[in-house]
């Protein structure tokens, strides 16, 4: 496996290999840029199929957050944690502690939070071994998720007032996929502005749970992002957007909470041709971090979740950019990120 020649390195910082054998760990993190301030991002655990697939996840995932903090004007740079583990199977105490351990060595450059795979819980538990933890009740902050997805629902109603001239999304059609900490969320606050909903998951008691609650149509995991809506919204894994699904999709929008939803940077570029308005993933899904910035002992949430919302004027100045470039969303994106967080390191 190399590093520095992996297509992901983007100029790492820092890049750190953990194994515990006795507590079953194996564990990249990955610290892409903290020019800003220390780099912050959650904790993913999963069965990756080899070690090259979770290097590459920790690369993308952390600098993502890079330009997440740096969009989202915080004094925060960015990286991720990955876990090669099952987690409904290898999540032990001994694997959370001796994560949280690691965690410790790198002597707070990196600060850990919650991800797929991850809960508030399973980061209280890896507290225990060191202070850089955030978005847990000990941190003086809350489960992220909540503020993630009020996020993405402010950045739906930017798009929607770019595409259909009104930020209303009374009677909008929203596909979602995925329905966990977020999606869930996202789900309550589509179902309160009177948005239908269309949902899949991989877990039938997720979905099962939406269409108990807000009345949702369920649908497979497969056809989810071809359903007839005016929104897709990806809340589940990466990669999401891609050269088959794209050309499937009926919605005029795309805006979700999964990060890395372009499988490739040219993506971006395919969702405009296609006439579709993409929300860039970091843009839009920053709002777990921007809670976690307010974070400490005079936490407070009305103040939180107004920066949060804040996310819907900065995705119409990226559509803005969009459309006076001709470029895409993804790339409008980066360069308002750059222009912040290069600025800082010259
Ligand atoms: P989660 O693990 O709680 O939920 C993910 C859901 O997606 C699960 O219910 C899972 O069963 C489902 N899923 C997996 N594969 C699927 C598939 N092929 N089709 C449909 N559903 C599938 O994670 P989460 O915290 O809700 O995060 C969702 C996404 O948002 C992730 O990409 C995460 O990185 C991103 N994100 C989360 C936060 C946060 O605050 N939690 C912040 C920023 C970004």
């Amino acid at each position: 496996m190399s590093v520095f020649q992996q297509p992901d390195f983007d100029d790492h910082e820092h890049v750190a290999f953990f194994s515990d054998q006795a507590a079953g760990l194996k564990c990249v993190i990955a610290v892409h840029n903290t020019n800003l301030g220390p780099a912050l991002g959650g904790l993913r655990i999963w069965p990756y199929a080899d070690e090259d697939a979770a290097l590459t996840d920790a690369l993308r995932l952390s600098r993502g957050m890079t330009y997440k903090s740096a969009l989202a004007g915080l004094s925060l740079g960015g990286g991720k944690a990955v876990v090669i583990a099952d987690p409904r199977r290898d999540k032990t105490e001994d694997l959370l502690r001796a994560f949280g351990r690691a965690v410790d060595r790198l002597a707070g450059k990196y600060i850990t939070a919650e991800d797929v795979g991850s809960t508030v819980a399973d980061l209280q538990t890896v507290r225990r071994e060191t202070e850089f933890v955030a978005g847990i009740p000990d941190s003086g902050g809350e489960d992220p998720s909540s503020a993630t997805a009020y996020g993405v629902y402010r950045g739906i109603k930017a798009a929607a007032r770019h595409v259909f001239g009104s930020d209303s999304l009374y009677g909008l059609t929203v596909a979602l996929q995925g329905a966990g900490n977020v999606g869930r969320h996202l789900a309550e606050l589509l179902h309160e502005a009177k948005a239908n909903l269309i949902v899949a998951d991989i877990n039938p008691a997720a979905v099962a749970d939406l269409v108990q609650r807000f009345g949702a149509t369920a649908i497979s995991t497969d056809k989810i992002h071809m359903t007839c809506a005016e929104v897709f919204a990806p809340c589940a894994l990466g990669a999401s957007l891609n050269d088959q699904t794209i050309p499937e999709l009926r919605a005029r929008i795309v805006a979700g909470s999964a990060n890395n939803q372009l499988a490739e940077a040219r993506h971006g570029a395919m969702l405009r041709e296609h006439g579709i308005l993409y929300a860039p993933d970091y843009a839009i899904n920053a709002g777990g971090v921007i809670n976690i910035a307010h974070e400490g002992p005079g936490y407070d949430r009305q103040a939180a979740f107004a920066h949060v919302g804040r996310i819907q004027d900065t995705l119409a100045q990226i559509f803005e950019l969009s459309d006076r470039e001709g470029i895409a969303t993804s790339a409008a994106a980066d360069r308002l990120a750059e222009d912040r967080f290069m600025t800082k390191a010259a």
